[in-house]
């Protein structure tokens, strides 16, 4: 390609609401320009990015067996309604009408659509396993799209379903698509981590998701110094800390006036957050399913985690309590609550950590007070209740009981789930077994976000000029830079011939034929993150050299033809 001939659009100015790196460079760089909230156009800079990503994953979805297909992106209600997800998908869903008012959904997803085709297409456990796939563009009505491509309304998702007789089967196939997630992200040159994922609302029995690394992502992972374990903070277990110590103070009230917040209380005693311990007021079911008043009890510098307090006994559908609640069980009011001297009918869960406390401080059920030195058996009964109730933290000993955990931030790319039989039962899908039985298959499904991954590689691969793309996403490996092209022939030439070998060589190169004064130029080549740069000059040409420059390396060097092929074929990515 001659950038001469081709549309290439970019820009000096600092885009003003474009939050994170990646978004920012995409603009910059011409890759996107915004149609709509969530709906962007891939220029054909960008496209050559994106297909490059597709290639990568449809090449090793081929290779690890999987089939390609393509359903439509338009889905029609009733299909919706058998999983009873038409009401259930919520907000998310974009439902629109045709002309004869039948409702239809733009797909979100297309578990749907595939079980439909499965039950027609599949009649025996002879054509079993067999895993779909296609690379399609979804649409999900996000409350808050943001950051450009990261966040979408319209994106370009890789999904993929495999069928199954066995659970053993599904769990096999399951590995087999969680090792190629593995290659796909190693040849994008990624760094990224597989997670263990909450399975809660699509309810599943494993599920993991793949993240790519970077500060600005939306996710919390907690991942072992010593393994590859690796969790969303909100589903890392907390282990429980060593045995208790010995209590050294006695239980006493602390006059708190306006001080509410475990802060403010451990600020005005002069003392660290973690001998505080804040209690937060909910109400659930017992055992009878009628409503139960919970106190639950977390360290005052962690969080409390919705997931696993959700959990409990009795809190699947917990509500935090409001203020008469709180007044009629503790006799108190918020900011000032506490597990000491309440009533048997309230129900008291600790924490972990909590329960390892000595000589802590708590609300005092009374406006204005607290009480310092509290312990637990001596100034209030054992807790009954003890469980993980928190987020780890860094520092944590890792729940696989190896090394201790980081923190670290993400952006989900991919997530491979085994869905079970859910959506086949609901949908009537079976096939015949070995004794001409009907079967109902067990169904995994595996997403890469095929459009958010180009801006998770900026996120990881930038620097203060703009882009530094791995080799494998990268819209050109390389660029001949032609410096005052129309005042030297044989600079022109020479520049024409070199771009011409490399292409025949398999290096895929453009030539920067623009014209353009070098300084622009190179910021050009270097926004857009070309890997390699070749600047044909004059003065190279008299020393029968070129300079060559990696995107990456402060400086440039001189090297004769023969060298700048040997690097570039080098680095020549699968
Ligand atoms: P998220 O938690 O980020 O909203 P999700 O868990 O809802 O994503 P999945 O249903 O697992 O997403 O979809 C598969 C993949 O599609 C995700 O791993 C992600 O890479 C990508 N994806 C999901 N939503 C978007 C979006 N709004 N814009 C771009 N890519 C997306
Ligand atoms: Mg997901």
């Amino acid at each position: 390609m001659r950038l001469s001939q081709f549309h290439l659009r970019t820009s000096k100015e600092t885009p003003a609401d474009a939050e994170i790196a990646s978004h920012r460079l995409m603009l910059k760089a011409g890759m996107i320009r915004k149609l709509a909230a969530g709906l962007y156009t891939w220029s054909p800079l960008g496209l050559r990015v994106l297909r490059k990503v597709e290639r990568v994953v449809r090449e090793e979805m081929n290779a690890a067996g999987a089939i390609e297909l393509l359903m439509p992106s338009i889905q029609p209600r009733e299909l919706w309604e058998e999983t009873g997800r038409w009401e259930k998908f919520g907000g998310q869903l974009l439902k629109i009408k045709d002309r004869k008012e039948a409702e239809y959904a733009y797909g979100p997803t297309h578990e749907e659509v595939i079980t439909d085709f499965a039950r027609a297409e599949l009649a025996s456990y002879k054509q079993l396993p067999v895993t779909y796939y296609q690379i399609q563009t979804k649409f999900r009505d996000e409350i808050r799209p943001r950051f450009g491509v990261m966040r979408a309304r319209e994106f370009l998702m890789k999904d993929a379903y495999s069928f199954h007789l066995t659970d053993e089967d599904l769990a096999r196939e399951y590995r087999n698509m969680y090792d190629a997630y593995g290659r796909i992200f190693t040849r994008l040159g990624l760094k990224f981590r597989a997670v263990f994922a909450d399975t809660g609302a699509i309810g599943g029995s494993a599920s993991h998701e793949f993240h790519v690394l970077a500060d600005s992502g939306e996710d919390a992972i907690a991942f072992s110094s010593a393994t590859d374990y690796a969790a969303n903070v909100e589903l890392a277990e907390a282990l429980a800390p060593g045995k208790r110590a010995a209590a050294t103070e006695t239980m006493r009230r602390i006059d708190t006036p306006t001080q509410k917040t475990c802060e403010d209380v451990a600020a005005l005693m002069g003392i660290e957050l973690a001998r505080t311990v804040k209690s937060i007021a909910l109400m659930g079911v017992d055992a009878e399913n009628n409503p139960q008043f919970v106190l639950a009890l977390v360290r005052g510098d962690h969080v409390a985690n919705e997931i696993k307090l959700a959990k409990l006994p009795g809190l699947a559908e917990y509500r935090l309590a409001t203020e008469a609640e709180i007044l009629e069980h503790l006799g108190s009011e918020p900011g000032f609550l506490g597990p000491v001297g309440v009533k048997p009918s309230v129900q008291v869960v600790a924490d972990r950590a909590v329960a390892a406390m000595v000589d802590f401080v708590v609300g005092a059920n009374e406006r204005g007070a607290h009480l310092a030195g509290v312990n637990w058996g001596r100034d209030l009964p054992e807790p009954v209740l003890v469980a993980d109730l928190r987020n780890v933290v860094e520092g944590d000993p890792s729940p696989d009981g190896h090394g201790t955990l980081g923190i670290a931030r993400g952006i989900e790319v991919g997530h491979v789930f085994q869905l079970g039989r859910k959506y086949a039962q609901a949908m009537g899908c079976t096939v015949l077994d070995e004794t001409g039985k009907a079967a109902t298959p067990a169904m995994g499904c595996y997403g890469i976000g095929v459009s958010r991954i180009v801006a998770a590689a900026i996120e990881q691969n930038h620097d203060a000029n703009g882009i530094l793309w791995p080799e494998s996403m990268a819209p050109w490996r390389a660029a001949v830079c032609v410096i005052n092209p129309k005042n030297d022939a044989g600079v022109a030439e020479a520049a024409e011939a070199l771009y011409r070998e490399l292409n025949a060589a398999g290096i895929e190169t453009v030539l920067d034929d623009r014209g353009l004064r070098p300084g622009v130029m190179f910021g050009d080549i270097e926004l857009i993150g070309i890997p390699h740069r070749i600047v044909v000059s004059e003065r190279g040409l008299a020393a029968g050299t070129f300079e060559y420059r990696h995107r990456a390396a402060a400086e440039a060097e001189q090297l004769s033809r023969a060298d700048v092929i040997a690097r570039l074929q080098a680095t020549q990515p699968a």
